[in-house]
C-alpha cells in the first residue's frame, strides 16, 4: 500500500488538495521558499483529488474573485490554498486582493472580461446596491448573493486617548462627552472602510444604541483598513469599525482599545458574503455550485480551532494579508486583549460554517432584510424599501442554489436550514428584529433618521 492508500477515505476528504505542486508554483512566483509540511493536516504531496460526480462537471475551470485582505477572506483563500475548488474542477480559479472595496466594486462592474472580476467578498447590502445601480453609477449589475462568509470577527476599536473613560460595550454616561466633544470643536470621529455597509451599521449601532446619535453626536468617515493604524496613531480618529486584524492590530500596536466586539453587539451576526454577477452564474450553474462546494469545505476547515494556527500561517503570507501571524493567531482563537479587558472564549471568534444559531455559510433571507432594514433606518435607502424588499431579496438571493450545491457536497440534511429566516433577532441592548414585521423594528428604535 502506498503512503496515499495508507490515508482514510474521511481524512483524505477532509485535507485533499494540498495541492502542493500548485502552491510551489505560487510560491516560486512570489520568491518564497517551497512550504514544508508543518502539521498532520497539510496532507503529503499529491494533485488536488479531483471529486467531480458524472454530470456536476462544471462548464468552465476559472473564475477570478476578488478579496479584501481580513478574516472574512479566510474560506476563500483556504479553497485556493487546498485545492478545495480544484476538488470541484475548478482547477484556474483566481483569488485576487482587491486595493479597498471601491475597488473590488468597480471590477466586480466590468467583469473578468474587462480585466476585472467575476465576484467575490462582500460587504452587506453591497451587492444589492450593485444590483440596484445605486454604488455603480447608475449602471444595474444584477448579483447572486449565495453564501455567508463569516459570521463575527470584527469590533470596535478606540484611540488610546479615550482610554480610561469607561468606554465600552455600553456607553453608559457618555452622551455628556460626546455633547463636550463636539461643543469644543473636536467632534468625535468614527470610520469605516465603506460607507452604507456592515462596518458603518456596527458603529452606527453601538453608538445609537448608548443613546448617541451618529449623525448629529459624531463625524462619520471611510478610511481603507490598511491606513488605520496610521491615521489612529496620528490622532486623526476616534474610533473604527473593521473586521480583524485591524481592529486588534490597533491594541496590538498599542494606539488604543477595543471598546466592543461586534459578536457582543450581536451574537452570530451576519457579517459578509460571497456574490457572484449574475451573468457569469447563468452562464455557468454547475461551475458556480463548484465553487461553492469548495468554499463549503474550506468553511468547515477553517472552522476547525486545530487548523487556526496554520489559517494564520497562510492568511498572514505576504502574498495575502502580509501582517504578523500572532496578531492573527490571537482573536482567531477567541483571545481579544481588547486594551482594559481581555475576552478568551472561541465562541466569540470569527467562525466559519457553524455558530450558536446554527449554519454560517447558509444565506438567511431574513438577514439581507436587516440589512436592508438598517439601511432605511439610517436614510440611506427610501422607505419604500421595505414594501419591495422581498421581491428584490428573492432575486438576489440565491438560498436556492446553495441548498443544491450543499446537497450536491454531501452535507448533512441536520446542516441545511430548512427556513429562509432565522427567526426573531436580539440585540446586546434588547431590541428585536422580527423578520416578519421590520417596521415593529424601526418603531422600536429611539435614534434613527427613518
Ligand atoms: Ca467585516
Amino acid at each position: 500500500m502506498n503512503r496515499f492508500e495508507s490515508v482514510s477515505r474521511r481524512r483524505f476528504l477532509l485535507t485533499a488538495g494540498a495541492t502542493a505542486a500548485t502552491s510551489v508554483l505560487l510560491k516560486g512566483c512570489v520568491g518564497n521558499p517551497p512550504e514544508t509540511a508543518t502539521n498532520s493536516q497539510t496532507s503529503p504531496a499529491a494533485s488536488p483529488v479531483i471529486s467531480v460526480k458524472p454530470g456536476e462537471e462544471p462548464e468552465v475551470k476559472t473564475v477570478k474573485l476578488g478579496y479584501i485582505p481580513i478574516v472574512e477572506a479566510a474560506p476563500l483563500i483556504i479553497a485556493q490554498e487546498k485545492g478545495f475548488f480544484a476538488k470541484y474542477g475548478m482547477s484556474e480559479v483566481k483569488v485576487d486582493k482587491q486595493a479597498n472595496w471601491g475597488a473590488a466594486r468597480d471590477n466586480v462592474k466590468i467583469g473578468s472580461g474587462g480585466g476585472g472580476i467575476d465576484g467575490g467578498q462582500w460587504q452587506m447590502p453591497m451587492p444589492y446596491l450593485i444590483t440596484e445601480g445605486l454604488i455603480t453609477d447608475n449602471t444595474k449589475i444584477d448579483m447572486y448573493v449565495l453564501c455567508q462568509l463569516n459570521t463575527q470577527g470584527n469590533g470596535i476599536a478606540l484611540s488610546n486617548k479615550h482610554a480610561g473613560k469607561n468606554i465600552g460595550l455600553k456607553l453608559d454616561n457618555q452622551v455628556a462627552l460626546f455633547n463636550q466633544l463636539k461643543a469644543s470643536g473636536t467632534k468625535f470621529k468614527a470610520a469605516y472602510t465603506f460607507p452604507k455597509a456592515n462596518q458603518e451599521f456596527w458603529i452606527r449601532y453601538w453608538l445609537a444604541a448608548g443613546g448617541i446619535d451618529p449623525d448629529a453626536e459624531v463625524e462619520l468617515l471611510t478610511v481603507p483598513s490598511s491606513q488605520t493604524v496610521a491615521d489612529m496613531k496620528r490622532g486623526a480618529m476616534d474610533a473604527f469599525s473593521t473586521g480583524d486584524p485591524w481592529p486588534y492590530r490597533i491594541v496590538a500596536d498599542k494606539v488604543g482599545f477595543l471598546s466592543a466586539l461586534t459578536a457582543e453587539i450581536w451574537k452570530a451576526h451576519p457579517e459578509e458574503y460571497f456574490a457572484l454577477r449574475k451573468d457569469w452564474a447563468d452562464k455557468n450553474p454547475k461551475a458556480t455550485k463548484a465553487i461553492l462546494k469548495g468554499i463549503m469545505e474550506a468553511q468547515q476547515w477553517c472552522d476547525n480551532f486545530d487548523n487556526r494556527k496554520e489559517l494564520a500561517q497562510i492568511l498572514a503570507r505576504r502574498e495575502y494579508f502580509g501582517v504578523p501571524e500572532e496578531v492573527l493567531f490571537q482573536p482567531l482563537m477567541g483571545k481579544y486583549d481588547m486594551g482594559e479587558r481581555t475576552i478568551d472564549d472561541k465562541s466569540m471568534a470569527v467562525l466559519y460554517w457553524k455558530d450558536s444559531k446554527g449554519s454560517v455559510s447558509y444565506p438567511y433571507k431574513s438577514h439581507d432584510l436587516w440589512f436592508l432594514t438598517e439601511s432605511v433606518r439610517w436614510g440611506f435607502l427610501p422607505k419604500e424599501t421595505l414594501t419591495t424588499a422581498k421581491a428584490l431579496i428573492d432575486r438576489v438571493n440565491r438560498e436556492d442554489i446553495w441548498k443544491e450545491a450543499a446537497k450536491e457536497a454531501g452535507i448533512a440534511a441536520a446542516d441545511i436550514p430548512t427556513s429562509t429566516s432565522r427567526g426573531v433577532e436580539e440585540f446586546f441592548d434588547g431590541i428585536k428584529f422580527d423578520p416578519e414585521n421590520p417596521q415593529a423594528y424601526l418603531d422600536s428604535l429611539k435614534i434613527k433618521k427613518a
